[in-house]
Order: structure tokens, then C-alpha cells, then sequence
């Protein structure tokens, strides 16, 4: 006879989470909770920022648990940032600006800012009451971040930053941008990749929002830079490092990209599955159907399997390994664009037209997952990049 299986918590891996990050996930889920998604789609409708859920999140320590704890922080890693944001989107609230704030920002400032920036940002963005947007895409160089047009050049101690950038979330309750930009080699005089944290009243410092087909509590922006003076200390970091830095906080940007899209995915998901339980237009409920319940079925294998690439690329990331978490959250980030995709199309499918109601708040996650294909890079890219580096195929571009 086979020994019984234990019943006891199996022991904490990369693969299986540990007690605290599952209590963790718990405690974020019943927050999320009471709030819900009648609240989120309210405050999206009303394009306004999701003010009380940030607040009580941060309150918690939630928003800046992977920043230092010497600034404030929770001192643990984007894991567990990547914990809460999926747990806010399984409740129905995204919460987009985790993304950018905490996540690239905070990372950015904590791995490598000065002591006076660590000082200034870092407890304000743990406790939620600073937020920092971010800001690389612009209009002419779109995915070809090597074309960046945003310049900045020495006068005197200062630097003068211009340029344009679009489709920048959250500009309008932010309390600065962490800009890429590039500078001038004093050697060679090319143009090399620098980042510079610009508050949104510095006078030069422009922006128009974008009317987007989402509804979201942030939207988007156009930024116009027109030499803007900041003082020497606006540079973060090394201005020979650039690209290092950008990568640090680029790996979590895609890790938090893919918690924000599963998370997404896991609302519609349990919606379509209540849904499906308990909707009967014969004689039983339409979940009994396999044309509805293999799809949704298939949809949990591929959250599942895209949660656990995240897992790997969190927990390469918080291992140090910035290389490889690069190829893992690439992965991470494409497989969860994909899976909530589907899980939404199928989520609406299995509702019918209730799927297309306000009133149970799927219907707007058609275009919110739809971001997730496209930023903050786009799916052709990362199949571009995992080509060239996992296969070794040549680049086309
Ligand atoms: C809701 C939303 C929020 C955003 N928030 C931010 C933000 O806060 N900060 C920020 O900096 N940016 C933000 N972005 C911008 C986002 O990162 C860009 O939209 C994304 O990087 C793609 O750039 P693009 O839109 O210029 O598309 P393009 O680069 O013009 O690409 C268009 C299409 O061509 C494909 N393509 C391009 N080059 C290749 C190639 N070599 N091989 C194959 N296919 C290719 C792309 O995959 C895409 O399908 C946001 C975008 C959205 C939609």
C-alpha cells in the first residue's frame, strides 16, 4: 500500500510559494474585495485616479513592500509586488500605476539612485503618497527604443532635456516622470542612454492626454519636453550606465505587466465560471456544455502555466540574476498577454450578452488585456527577441 498523501503545506520552492507569500496573496485578495470591481469601473468611467484603494494599499504596506525597508519599504522583492497586483486584478481592481510607480521607478531609484534621491522619492512611493510615471516611448521611435529623440544637454551644472513622448499613463496625478533620455558622450559623441527624474510642475514640462478607447482610472498622454532645465542631481544613477539601469527596471515592468494581465484574466475567468455554473437556458447549466466548459478549462491551464513563468522570472529577478530574469520575463510577460486574451474573449463568450453588460465588467477588460499584447513591449518583440536570443536566429531589423 502507497503511504497516505500529506495533507500538510508542501514546503516553499520557486515553484510552490512559501506560507507568507500566501498569506500574503490572502490579505491583498480581501482588500481587493472590498472594494471590488463595481468600484474600479466606477472610478474608470469617471476617468478619475482610484484614489482609496491606493491609499489603503499603501496604508498596508502593499505598494512599496519590494522597496527598502530603510525608505520605507516592505524590503521584499517583485515577487510580492507581483503578488499584489495580481490579487487587486483577481478583485476586479488593475491597478495600472503599481506597474510604473513601485515597480520601474522604485527599482530604479533604490538600485541606483543617490542617497539624496533614495531620501526624496523612496518613502513617498512606498507609502503611496508620491507617484512617479514613466516615460520611453515616443512617437518616432515607437519599439525602436535605440532611436530615442529625447536629449539632454550640460548648461553649466544643469541639463536641458527635450523631447516628446506618447502614451505616457498617468502624467496628470503624477508627482514626476522618470524619463529616458539620452546624453552626448564627451569621447565619441554618440548618444547614450541616461535617465532623468523630472517633477510635473518644472516649467518646459507639457502634456496632452490621449483620448484612448479604454476605460481606465489613468489615461495616457502626449509629453512635450522643450528645454526643460533640471538640476545635475535629476540624473539617476551613472550617465555611462544608462542601459544597465533602464534593464533594472525594465525586467520588472514586464514581471508586473504579466501580474497585471493574470490578474485580469483571473476575474473573467471566475466570473465566466460562476456564470457558467448556474445558467440554465435547457435543462441544465450551460457549463455542463463542453463548448463551454473545455475553453474555460483550457483558459486555467494557460493562466496557470503563465503564472508560473512569472514566478521564474520574479524570482530570478529577486535572485539577482538580471540576465536571466530578461529572457524569463519576456516569456512571462507574452505568455500572460496571450492567456488573458483568451480568458477574456472566453469569459465574454460564456456570458453571452451579459458578457457586453456594465454590469458585470467584462467588457472593458477587452481592451485592458489588449494593452498587455502591445506594452510595454509588444508581442512581436518579444517573440523577436527570443528568436535571436534563446534560438540564436538572425535579427530581421
Ligand atoms: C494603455 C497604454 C499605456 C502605456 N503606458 C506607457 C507608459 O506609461 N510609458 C511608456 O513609455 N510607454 C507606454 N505605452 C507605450 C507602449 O509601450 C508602446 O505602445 C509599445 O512599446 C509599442 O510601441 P508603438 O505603439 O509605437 O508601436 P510600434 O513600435 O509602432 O509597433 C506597431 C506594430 O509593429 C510591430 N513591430 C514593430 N517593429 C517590429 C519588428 N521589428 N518586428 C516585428 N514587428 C514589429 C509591433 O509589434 C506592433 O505590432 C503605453 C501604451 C498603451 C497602449
Amino acid at each position: 500500500m502507497s503511504a497516505p498523501r500529506t495533507t500538510t503545506a508542501p514546503p516553499a520552492s520557486p515553484l510552490i510559494e512559501s506560507e507568507d507569500r500566501r498569506a500574503l496573496r490572502e490579505a491583498v485578495a480581501a482588500l481587493g474585495r472590498r472594494y471590488g470591481r463595481e468600484y474600479f469601473q466606477r472610478k474608470a468611467r469617471a476617468n478619475e485616479p482610484v484614489e482609496e484603494l491606493w491609499a489603503d494599499a499603501a496604508k498596508l504596506g502593499y505598494l512599496g513592500v519590494n522597496l527598502p525597508a530603510e525608505h520605507g519599504g516592505g524590503g521584499a522583492g517583485i515577487s510580492e509586488l507581483a503578488i499584489v497586483l495580481e490579487e487587486l486584478g483577481a478583485a476586479g481592481c488593475p491597478l495600472l500605476m503599481m506597474i510604473v510607480s513601485p515597480a520601474i521607478c522604485g527599482t530604479v531609484i533604490a538600485r541606483f539612485g543617490t542617497e539624496e534621491q533614495k531620501r526624496r522619492w523612496l518613502p513617498g512611493l512606498a507609502d503611496g503618497s508620491k507617484v512617479m510615471a514613466f516615460g520611453i516611448t515616443e512617437p518616432d521611435a515607437g519599439s525602436n527604443s535605440h532611436r530615442i529623440g529625447t536629449v539632454a544637454r550640460r548648461d553649466g551644472e544643469d541639463w536641458l532635456l527635450s523631447g516628446r513622448k506618447v502614451f505616457i499613463s498617468g502624467v496628470d496625478h503624477a508627482d514626476a516622470v522618470l524619463f529616458v533620455g539620452r546624453t552626448e558622450d564627451a569621447r565619441t559623441g554618440k548618444l547614450k542612454p541616461a535617465l532623468f527624474v523630472v517633477p510635473r510642475d518644472t516649467p518646459g514640462f507639457e502634456y496632452r492626454a490621449i483620448p484612448m478607447e479604454l476605460t481606465a482610472p489613468e489615461r495616457q498622454f502626449q509629453v512635450f519636453l522643450d528645454d526643460v532645465r533640471l538640476p545635475a542631481d535629476a540624473l539617476v544613477g551613472d550617465e555611462d550606465a544608462g542601459l544597465l539601469q533602464l534593464f533594472a527596471g525594465l525586467n520588472p515592468e514586464r514581471i508586473m505587466t504579466a501580474a497585471f494581465t493574470l490578474g485580469i484574466a483571473r476575474y473573467a475567468l471566475d466570473t465566466a465560471v460562476g456564470y457558467a455554473r448556474t445558467r440554465t437556458v435547457w435543462d441544465r447549466p450551460i457549463g455542463t456544455h463542453q463548448g463551454i466548459a473545455h475553453p474555460l478549462a483550457q483558459c486555467a491551464i494557460e493562466i496557470e502555466l503563465a503564472r508560473l513563468m512569472t514566478q521564474k522570472a520574479a524570482h530570478l529577478y529577486d535572485a539577482g540574476d538580471d540576465l536571466g530574469a530578461g529572457e524569463a520575463a519576456n516569456m512571462a510577460k507574452y505568455a500572460a498577454g496571450e492567456a488573458s486574451c483568451r480568458a477574456v474573449d472566453q469569459a465574454v463568450q460564456t456570458l453571452g450578452g451579459n458578457g457586453l453588460t456594465q454590469e458585470y465588467g467584462l467588457a472593458a477588460l477587452i481592451t485592458a488585456t489588449r494593452v498587455g499584447r502591445v506594452a510595454p513591449v509588444s508581442r512581436e518583440m518579444i517573440l523577436n527577441y527570443v528568436a535571436q536570443h534563446t534560438l540564436g536566429l538572425p535579427r530581421s531589423y
